[in-house]
């Protein structure tokens, strides 16, 4: 897990709750992505506006793929901060991601799509549109459509586990896709209702309906306090549900 804070990241700015000015550093969350290495090879779910840091702390060397959930501002800003990697790999990277997101990048990055010849570096990517399960780094990828608000959002499944963020509704349809999973990452940012994202109680309703052998919530808010939320999540009768953290690390069986 390369980031597991909501959009302003934790702590937020000029903010001095408990959570933000806590010295537990699992309460210091950078923006949501997640890094997937799998025999030498790597791929990274979203490009936050923190991609730069996270891949310097996580002293990650090479990057194969990119993985786009949607087009929101905390999912895709770091984009630019790829350049170092085409430059010392000396290739394009692969972008994975929706139609809807592709054109939002367009529109974001006019400057890396336009056709005027750049004076200094920028991306250079080849974009690939998602129309069904794919494979990067050697690992199938099927992709995971969900509501988050009005917007279509993509979650995605490798092997075993499936990481959803950003979302308020889980379609029927997609609920087969995430059978038998043992690790599932999910959105849940706080216990009060929110239009674009779930609660913790329906995070915990989607978790009681997919039975995954753990879960993990992601997209967190500085409404919940890393430990406590835990002890709460224990004594609810949740022992394998826990807040995810930046630097969360597990193997997924692919
Ligand atoms: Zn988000
Ligand atoms: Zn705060
Ligand atoms: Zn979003």
């Amino acid at each position: 897990m390369l980031g597991s804070g909501t959009s302003m990241g934790v702590p937020t700015i000029a903010c001095h709750c408990r959570v933000c000015s806590s010295k537990d550093p699992h309460d210091h969350r950078l923006r949501p992505s997640v890094l997937l290495v799998h025999q030498g090879e790597s791929a990274v779910i979203d490009t936050t506006p923190d991609f730069r840091y996270q891949v310097l702390r996580a002293g990650l060397e090479r990057l194969d793929a990119i993985l786009f959930t949607h087009g929101h501002a905390d999912h895709i800003l770091g984009f630019d901060d790829i350049r170092p990697f085409n430059l010392h790999q000396k290739a394009s990277l692969p972008v994975y991601a929706s139609l809807e997101t592709i054109g939002i990048l367009k529109r974001t990055f006019a400057y890396v799509f336009d056709s005027v010849p750049p004076i200094s570096t920028i991306p250079r990517v080849t974009l690939h549109p998602i129309d069904g399960p794919f494979e990067v780094i050697g690992t199938r990828i099927t992709p995971i459509p969900a509501q988050h608000g009005d917007m279509g959002v993509l979650g995605f499944r490798f092997g075993n586990a499936a990481y959803l963020t950003d979302f308020s509704v889980l379609p029927e349809s997609s609920k087969p896709l995430l059978a038998d999973l043992d690790d599932l990452v999910l959105d849940a940012l706080r216990d009060t209702p929110h239009p674009m994202h779930q609660t913790v109680e329906q995070a915990l309703a989607v978790i009681r309906e997919l039975q995954p052998r753990r879960a993990w919530f992601t997209h967190i808010a500085h409404e919940l306090p890393h430990s406590e939320t835990n002890a709460r999540l224990i004594a609810a009768g949740y022992p394998n549900v826990a807040l995810a953290y930046d630097g969360l690390h597990f193997e997924v069986h692919v």
